[in-house]
């Protein structure tokens, strides 16, 4: 008998299997909404002008590719931290924040989940309904029972954040709280900083361990609106976890660049978590690579890149706005009636448009357009070419 007899076929990726049934799509007018990443104007994923430059820089300079520290790139740990926390801030000056280099915020949010299995093995984490999908598989994996606490309401149109706080406040001591820091994915609706402001007490009140994920900082309304949420968590005195991507915001994806930042109390503290990451992280894959983080810390670190990736950034960010008005313009003029504004009130590359998964079927297989069954559809695949078409094939629809 074969060793891997008894093996069975794993569930496919959803996402990836739309990806595959779109390319398979002879409709020459189809259109991939399903995807998770930005694309520009021409439907194109943009590579920026800011990493091209870093890249040359980094090409000229030809360095030997020794290993990396198990942390990552000093000067990009450093990068991150400015970023996330604020240059000068005081968890950073007080040493109170231990921050290693990771293999994208998938990778960021993994060695954070195996050090926490580690602290505490009987905590049960909680993710949003609905969430990124990944979120409740990845901490399944590092072993932990996953539940949900509510958020989307269908019906408002937004989220049901009454029920995420009875949730919360209801959660014994210790649970992991999973938290989208910005832009969530996949409804697109993000709370309120006076909401955050709830949520952080009953964190505090219940003794609960937040985990902010935040990959798409700057997608939403700027880089320090985004990240307004961390320096609220600093200011409540919370020790937390903030998971960072620069997957979108420097349309790196494939490079793996992010980062997992855990804020402590104190800067002995600090080391001993630092010392307990490292350990995680040695013995999954010893050390991270060298090229996306070394062209993220170049770019951050050399005043004119950086002004060029704010702008870059801040384009992507407009053209997905511009596009979330167009396409309620664009709806109204095929004659949906009825309020559209969330479409604008959501933030991000995503919006759940409340299209139903027979209504999602219709669009794939009548029109092509491909978006989840969920109703999500990806706002940053839309340019001034197809969005005409996708309007009203949503409108024959609804
Ligand atoms: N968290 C959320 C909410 C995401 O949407 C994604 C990417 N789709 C990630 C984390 C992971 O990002 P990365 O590609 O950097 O691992």
């Amino acid at each position: 008998m074969s060793l891997f007899a008894a093996v069975e076929m794993a569930p496919r990726d959803p996402i990836l299997g739309l990806n595959e049934q779109f390319n398979a799509d002879t409709n020459p007018a189809k259109v991939n909404l399903g995807v998770g990443v930005y694309y520009d104007e021409n439907g194109k994923l943009p590579l920026l002008a800011c990493v091209k430059a870093a890249e040359t820089q980094l090409v000229e300079a030809a360095r030997a590719r020794g290993y990396v520290p198990i942390d990552g790139i000093a000067a990009y740990d450093k990068a991150v931290q400015n970023l996330v926390f604020g240059e000068g801030s005081e968890v950073l000056t007080a040493g109170r924040v231990a921050t290693v280099q990771a293999l994208g915020g998938t990778g960021g949010l993994k060695v954070g989940a195996d050090f926490l299995k580690k602290l505490n093995p009987t905590a049960k984490v909680l993710v949003s309904n609905p969430s990124w999908e990944n979120h409740r598989a990845l901490f399944i994996n590092a072993g932990f029972e996953v539940d949900s606490y509510p958020y989307y309401d269908a019906a408002k149109k937004g989220v049901d954040f009454d029920g995420m706080l009875a949730c919360l406040n209801a959660a014994p001591a210790g649970t992991v709280v999973v938290l989208h820091a910005c832009c969530h994915n996949p409804t697109g609706y993000d709370i309120s900083p006076a909401q955050w402001e709830q949520v952080i007490a009953a964190v505090k009140a219940r003794n609960l361990v937040a985990f902010l994920d935040m990959a798409y900082q700057g997608f939403g309304d700027g880089i320090a609106e985004d990240g307004a949420v961390v320096g609220q968590f600093v200011k409540a005195g919370l020790s937390f976890f903030v998971a960072t991507s620069f997957s979108k915001s420097f349309s790196l994806y494939g490079e793996r660049v992010g980062a997992l930042n855990v804020v402590c109390d104190t800067k002995e503290e600090t080391a001993k978590v630092l010392s307990q990451l490292k350990i995680v992280i040695r013995t999954n894959y010893s050390n991270p690579p060298t090229h996306g983080a070394q062209v993220v810390a170049t770019v951050l670190s050399t005043p004119a890149l950086r002004a060029q990736w704010e702008e870059e950034l801040a384009g992507m960010r407009n053209r997905i706005k511009a596009m979330r008005a167009k396409l309620v313009e664009r709806l109204q003029a095929q004659g949906v009636k009825g309020d559209l504004s969330f479409i604008t009130t959501q933030r991000g590359m995503f919006s759940y448009s409340g299209l139903s998964k027979p209504q999602m079927e219709r669009l794939r297989s009548e029109f092509g357009v491909y978006g989840v069954d969920s109703g999500r559809i990806c706002v940053a695949a839309l340019n001034d070419k197809n969005i005409d078409y996708v309007a009203s094939s949503i409108a024959k629809v609804m």
